[in-house]
């Protein structure tokens, strides 16, 4: 060993680790007299702690100790999070093959018979140190070809290999789990001229901003999924030049997919500030969807390549699926996004109201306000149709906010004319309901339109508020806390634990119209029973919903379920005929 090397290990921590002291006394002598810092240990508890505390460069355990062995303290080190490399030489007096291959077997480096031959014991622990240090190189530089090998190294964004990989072993699972993967080819438009104009150096500064644009969208993609276990497991990846790709797996519908590649063509043609230039880039977008369109990562990128063509052929800016279908459906979808956005201000919305009755004395109990959107274009629309696009683009913020106000208005209006004793029921989106605003919402709503609060009453969707359990329960409380009534939408159909809907300061169940519709059967006659039952233990008012007939009503009747809404009754009606029916409230003769 060169003198170079001598004194490159001068100064390496080691622990040593004897019962006997003698043996620790002229360890330490020895070793300090070649420069390394020594720790001592009695025994094994003690060493561990030791270890703790030091972090050594090197270990030095005798086998054979009382309490703790060297074994279990060996196989202790490689346990800790800091222990698993750190070369550990076993000093024994048995040298019979046996142990030897016992403490190679728990993960000790090395292995040195007693009687100890003093003057080798520094050469021995520099080499078993030196040779550590040749293993964390290679493993450094393993690690760096990996990164090198699967990553870009210009955007730091996962390369076209590892891309590949990632989705074929994503199609694998997709096989057995069937569902829907959309690979998105993304190539920016007329990037070539940046290049040009600009320079390399500079359109290379441009890929790096659009790739963490690229990376943090996705990124959100995953946020507004509905629940944990549905996160979809995306991925965005450079595949050379100006081409990125994504991959979304695990969609509910292709309208996700779509929506996903609108918002990347929105947010990348955003400008960009580099130095003292603005530059404006867009992506073309070309769409394959597993299994439409593909089952192979070949096919599925082929597809996807020939859609982005078609999109520049399009005029660029634009995405394309690969199937005109999917295309035709995500333009229809398109054209509604687009023209829900001027609704609220083209006064294009309108609410009706459901009245729900109580059987008793057939008078009606509050009335539900459903909305009502009827553009000049697409005609009358279904809440069951723009609703959900209005939650994934966040306009059920605004909508809902017109549907409160304007509800709470109307229930004033007739309450000023007498009608005392009726509650109000909204609609609440998950979107709205998980809002830190919302309360304040509502609170001014009541305060700026006069309302009691006690005439208004919320829905929301029994899976809305089986989610974030504990964080609804508080949201919950404060909105009982203005005094507003609170119904559970669409009861039965999510997956309501018992022990939550205990803790839930909720007043109504709404059964859900499902078993309504199918409640001469056997099965759900024992659904809606059971609900019944479980309202009463917990003191709740039940409404049945999309009560269509007498035979229906009949059967809700006999087993104590009063509050009814549905067709049998009314259909959803506009305010003037609502209140037409409010003053005619008692003339309603239900038995006929
Ligand atoms: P929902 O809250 O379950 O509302 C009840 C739906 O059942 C209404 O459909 C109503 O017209 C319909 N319905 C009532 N009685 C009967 C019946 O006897 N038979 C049948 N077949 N249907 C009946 P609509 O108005 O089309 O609303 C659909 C859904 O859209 C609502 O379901 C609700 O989830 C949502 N929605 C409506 N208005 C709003 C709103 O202002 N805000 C929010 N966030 N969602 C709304
Ligand atoms: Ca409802
Ligand atoms: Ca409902």
């Amino acid at each position: 060993m060169s003198n170079e090397e001598l004194k490159d290990f001068c100064g390496a921590k080691v622990l040593v680790c004897d019962d006997d002291p003698t043996y620790l006394m002229l360890m330490r002598d020895t070793l300090e007299a070649e420069g390394f810092v020594v720790y001592e240990a009695a025994d094994g508890d003690q060493a561990i702690l030791q270890f703790e505390h030091v972090i050594p460069d090197i270990v030095l355990l005798d086998v054979e100790m009382p309490g703790l062995s060297g074994y279990q303290v060996c196989e202790r080190i490689r346990d800790h999070k800091k222990g698993h490399d750190v070369p550990i030489l076993m000093v024994t007096g048995a040298d019979d093959y046996q142990s030897i291959l016992k403490a190679y077997d728990i993960g000790a480096t090395d292995f040195l018979p007693k009687p100890i031959r003093w003057p080798m014991i520094g050469h021995r622990v520099r080499y078993m140190l030196r040779s550590q240090n040749a293993v964390s190189d290679l493993k450094e530089s393993q690690d760096r070809l990996k990164y090198l090998a699967y990553y870009d190294s210009l955007t730091g964004l996962p390369n076209r290999q590892n891309f590949n990989e990632h989705l074929e072993r994503f199609l694998l699972l997709a096989n057995r789990g069937e569902y829907h993967v959309g690979v998105l080819f993304i190539d920016l438009d007329r990037f070539k001229r940046i290049n040009d104009t600009l320079g390399h150096n500079f359109g290379d500064k441009v890929l790096k901003k659009i790739a963490k644009i690229l990376d943090s969208n996705i990124r959100n993609c995953d946020l507004i999924a509905r629940s944990p276990d549905q996160i979809p497991e995306t991925k965005v990846a450079r595949l050379g030049g100006d081409e990125f790709t994504v991959f979304l797996s695990r969609v509910d519908s292709i309208d996700d997919i779509a929506q996903v590649a609108q918002r990347i063509i929105e947010e990348v043609s955003e400008p960009i500030m580099i130095e003292q230039y603005e530059v404006s880039v867009t992506p073309s977008i070309g769409i394959s969807v597993y299994p439409n369109d593909g089952h192979t990562v070949t096919n599925l990128m082929k597809n996807a390549d020939v859609a982005m063509y078609h999109a520049k052929e399009q005029g660029r800016s634009c995405f394309k699926f690969y199937s005109d279908s999917l295309n035709s459906r995500a333009k229809e979808r398109l054209h509604l996004e687009q023209a829900l956005r001027g609704a609220i201000e083209n006064d294009e919305f309108e609410l009706y109201y459901q009245p729900q009755m109580d059987t008793r004395d057939s008078s009606i109990a509050g009335v539900e306000a459903l909305i009502r959107w009827n553009n000049p274009k697409l005609g009358i629309v279904s809440p069951a149709e723009f609703i959900p696009v209005a939650e994934e683009t966040g306009m059920i913020i605004k909508i809902g906010e017109w549907v409160l106000r304007q509800a709470c208005f109307q229930a004033k209006q007739w309450l000023d004319k007498g009608f005392s004793d009726f509650q109000m029921s909204i609609n609440l989106s998950a979107v709205q309901f998980k809002r830190g605003t919302l309360v304040g919402l509502i609170q001014s709503v009541l305060k700026n339109t006069g309302l009691p609060p006690q005439m208004l009453k919320l829905e929301i969707t029994e899976s809305a508020v089986m989610t974030d359990v504990e964080e609804n329960i508080v949201r919950l409380q404060q909105i009982k806390t203005l005094g507003v009534g609170i119904a559970v939408d669409d009861f039965g159909t999510g997956y309501s634990s018992l022990s939550y809907l205990k803790k839930f300061p909720i007043d109504t169940l709404k059964i859900d119209r499902s078993f309504i519709a199918d409640i001469n059967r056997n099965n759900d006659i024992a659904i809606v029973k059971a609900i019944l039952a479980l309202a009463e233990s917990l003191g709740l008012d039940v409404v049945a919903e999309g009560v269509e007939n007498q035979e229906q009503l009949r059967i809700l009747n006999e087993n104590n379920c009063f509050y009814i809404q549905g067709y049998l009754f009314s259909k959803p009606l506009d305010a003037q005929s609502c209140e037409a029916l409010l003053i005619n409230d008692r003339v309603l003769d239900i038995s006929k």
